[in-house]
């Protein structure tokens, strides 16, 4: 496996002073890599280049760009076993998440290679005789990205991808808990790809030094948007920081994700689509669901079936390839799980199955009759690990009050026989998305996905060229 040290700025790869950190395996703590500790010099120049590069790329002919994206594509495909490897070693993914992250990523960049040849605008007619109006679509120039460590590889093109196939420049500062997979794989594959020098950016830093490279982007004029992936604690820092730059932020943030299975569903594809939803990457990614609602004729069947999938999944190391569970990310995202649990537990709920570690591996683990008030029952308290509550309705009313009690707003889903039903409840979901019968992980990276409330601002897919791009009014005597 490439294992790489240095920042990516301006087409080069730079070090930084020697200064390094390690990233380690959230198994065992082995040692990854020895990762360049960024400073705020690092950022500038990397905003700088992307600066330099904007003019160039913003006026690149679609098929150039096509080509690029296009060819960043098939990189990503042929280095799936590499790949693969790193998100294990690094984050403790299994292959079934790994390769959903590639295949996701391969789609996006297909997809996105096309947008250059959408139409750029629109022409107006004005109320001014003698004038026309043209709107056109411009990009807004620098773009730049946090990302996030969890759902690493695919998050990370989301953050910076989207932003350039609209013609903007972007400076990515990874996670500090898996900065490969999280931007520097990604400026490889770019770099192989042969996409512009200064038009893709790396900045890394060491753990507790975010805020010095951060706020390198806020001070820039250059940078005329934050897009950030990760948790609304540090969204809400941000937020105030961009508020007094009146920086634009996109923001895909955390979620509570109810299923809600009505009397009329079929358990078996029920208990399919809470397993793939809730305990997809250990419970660590946003749209994992986080509570279940069933109706209370299918309860017990429902829950002595999905308990019984759930502890066929190997729990281990994500190298083999047979592992669904792999470790958590670091010891504090174990003790919030173990806090929760225990609280549930003293409240008196019902462990249905898991509940103990093995060092950072925790099983997958349910959790019944959890009194109001727990922890893990509550919406406003994101759970970011392997563990689901579930619970009986009686009156779906109840269920879908309580599934919506909740600052998130990210995704949800209905499993039920009678499509016309669930479609009906959908339109009541307070949600940026919602799927009836599949799970609240589904995903395909043309649609629009993301989150309202607190679970974010903006779309990704086609849709954020709201996000990513910027209006131009010109007006003209038409004669
Ligand atoms: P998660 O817990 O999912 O990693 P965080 O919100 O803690 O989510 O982090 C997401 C990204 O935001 C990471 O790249 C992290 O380094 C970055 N980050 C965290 N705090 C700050 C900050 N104060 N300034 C800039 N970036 C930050």
């Amino acid at each position: 496996m490439t294992i790489t040290t240095s920042h990516f700025i301006n087409g080069a790869w730079t070090e930084s002073g020697g200064r390094t950190f390690a990233v380690t395996n959230p198994l065992n703590d082995e040692l990854v890599a020895e990762v360049a500790a960024g400073t705020a010099a690092d950022a500038a120049a990397a905003v700088a280049a992307a600066a330099a590069a904007f003019p160039a790329w913003a006026n690149m002919g679609p098929g150039a760009r096509q080509a690029l994206f296009l060819k960043a594509a098939d990189i990503v495909e042929r280095r799936t076993e590499e790949l693969v490897q790193l998100m294990a070693v690094e984050g403790g993914a299994s292959r079934a998440f790994s390769t959903f992250q590639i295949r996701l990523s391969a789609a996006m960049l297909r997809q996105a290679a096309g947008w250059g040849y959408l139409p750029a605008g629109d022409v107006l007619r004005s109320d001014t005789p003698g004038r026309m109006a043209l709107v056109t679509r411009k990009p807004l120039g620098v773009v730049a990205g946090f990302t996030p460590w969890n759902g690493a590889f695919y998050l990370a093109w989301r953050t910076f991808l989207l932003p350039m196939a609209f013609g903007n420049t972007t400076v990515i500062k990874p996670s500090e808990l898996a900065p490969m997979s999280s931007g520097l794989i990604h400026a490889e594959i770019l770099e192989e790809a042969g996409f512009p020098a200064g038009s893709f950016n790396v900045v890394t830093n060491a753990p507790g030094e975010a805020a010095a490279i951060g706020e390198v982007f806020f001070e820039s004029p250059a940078v005329r948007c934050i897009n950030f992936t990760g948790s609304d604690k540090t969204a809400r820092i941000l937020g105030e920081r961009a508020g007094r730059a009146l920086k634009r932020m996109v923001l895909e943030l955390g979620g509570f994700n109810p299923v809600i299975i009505l009397d009329d569903a079929d358990i078996v594809e029920s208990v399919k689509a809470v397993t793939f939803g809730a305990f997809l990457h250990q419970g660590q990614v946003c749209m994992n669901s986080r509570k279940v609602y069933v109706a209370r004729a299918l309860h017990d069947e429902f829950v002595s079936a999905l308990s019984a999938r759930v502890q066929s999944l190997k729990v281990g190391d994500p190298t083999d390839p047979s592992v669904i569970i792999g470790p958590l990310i670091n010891d504090s995202a174990l003790e919030q799980i173990q806090l929760r649990v225990k609280d549930a537990l003293d409240r008196g709920a019902t462990l249905v199955t898991g509940g103990r570690a093995d060092g950072r591996l925790y099983p997958p683990t349910i959790l019944a009759h959890v009194p109001a008030g727990a922890i893990c029952t509550t919406g406003s308290n994101e759970t970011f690990g392997p563990l689901l509550v579930v619970e009986a309705f009686d009156d779906l009313e109840d269920a879908l009050r309580d599934a919506q009690d909740t600052p998130y707003g990210l995704s949800a889903s209905i499993m039920t026989g009678d499509r016309a039903r669930g479609l009906d409840i959908a339109q009541r979901f307070d949600s940026g998305i919602v799927h009836v019968n599949a799970p609240t992980m589904a995903s395909e990276a043309s649609l629009p996905v993301g989150g309202v409330k607190a679970s974010g601002w903006g779309r990704s897919g086609y849709y954020s060229l709201e996000d990513f791009t910027e209006i131009r009014l010109t007006t003209m005597s038409s004669e």
